[in-house]
């Protein structure tokens, strides 16, 4: 699971807040009890003064009177759980009883923070992005035209193909998945289609990175001039499980995002992590651009598909 390092630190924090909301709420209710019940209070107290005696005993190397401190504060322990038990309070749990609440179990993440992970990543996901109006179920074919166009291809046809496509992309990942690249004007479903890959795959517990490439290469690019040594934007990049990249070709033209654009592509193809990428440019102005040593790179590891047809954005503002 590769999710930022901010989302794994919210999830550790999210484990000890819930934990120290439970203790909280223990301790306001223990001490409601010892207003309550006076003896209670007084079983406490005794305990509490066994404690010390107990430390003088063992100073003193007195292993006979330690023994019957030990018996005593045996018998107020229970008599102090009986009065709980009774109370109907209970002491705080672990959050999670596998982990002990550490986090790690056998030196690795245990599930209890991948769990909280997933939960907190696609709730920002959910937050930035409009998730909720996009899905497979919403992509509409009828805005594709049935009729052959000039080119003898007919738009609908490969819609289709595209659709079930992203389908299978999403059904596969993160195995035996290519990486995608979709070509197209503006308006015929490309960001649609890979908003609809990001929530199927962020719902399956995936850690994925969705940006225009001049926000994704433009936070990359300012964390290397700004030469604090932090690499969590270009990480990010390079390491979430699955990376989108919306609009490609309408960032800012430089020869650092030329390189990094490279870098991630490259680096994404060498460790199996797929990649989906979105643009208006065609693949001649693609490797005009950033090229062969990219569009290579595309022919080899990605799917690509050019969808075709009418701006569905004007089509739809036509009808309202
Ligand atoms: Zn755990």
């Amino acid at each position: 699971m590769g999710y930022r390092k901010e989302i794994y630190d919210k999830a550790f924090k999210l484990i000890a807040d819930t934990k120290k909301k439970e203790e909280g709420k223990f301790a306001a209710s223990l001490a409601e009890l010892r207003g309550i019940d006076k003896e209670f209070y007084k079983i406490e107290l005794a305990l509490a003064n066994y404690g010390s005696q107990i430390i003088g005993a063992a100073i003193s190397g007195d292993s006979q009177k330690l023994a019957e401190i030990k018996a005593e504060c045996d018998k107020l322990n229970a008599q102090k759980a009986e009065k709980l038990r009774a109370s109907g309070l209970r002491q705080p749990t672990f959050y999670c009883e596998k982990c002990k609440d550490s986090g790690y179990l056998g030196g690795k993440l245990c599930d209890c923070v991948k769990d909280a992970a997933k939960k907190i990543a696609f709730e920002e996901l959910s937050r930035s992005l409009p998730l909720e109006s996009c899905g497979f179920e919403n992509f509409d074919l009828n805005y594709y035209s049935d009729k052959q166009d000039s080119d003898g291809a007919i738009p609908r046809k490969r819609a289709v193909a595209v659709l079930n496509l992203c389908k299978q992309f999403v059904e596969n990942f993160p195995n035996d998945c290519r990486s995608l690249l979709f070509i197209g004007d503006a308006g015929l479903g490309k960001t649609h289609l890979s908003l609809s890959i990001v929530k199927e795959i962020s719902a399956k517990g995936y850690g994925v990175v969705y940006g225009s490439a001049q926000n994704l290469f433009g936070a990359a690019e300012k964390e290397h001039f700004s030469f604090s040594g932090e690499s969590t934007a270009l990480d990010s990049l390079l390491e979430c499980d699955l990376l989108v990249i919306d609009d490609l070709g309408t960032e800012f033209y430089s020869s650092f995002a030329a390189s990094l654009f490279y870098n991630i592509v490259n680096s994404r193809l060498l460790s199996g992590r797929p990649t989906v990428i979105n643009t208006n440019l065609g693949f001649d102005e693609l490797e005009k651009r950033y090229t062969a040593r990219i569009t290579s790179r595309f022919i080899g590891g990605y799917d690509m598909r050019t969808l075709i047809g009418s701006d569905i954005r004007q089509i739809k503002a036509l009808e309202r």
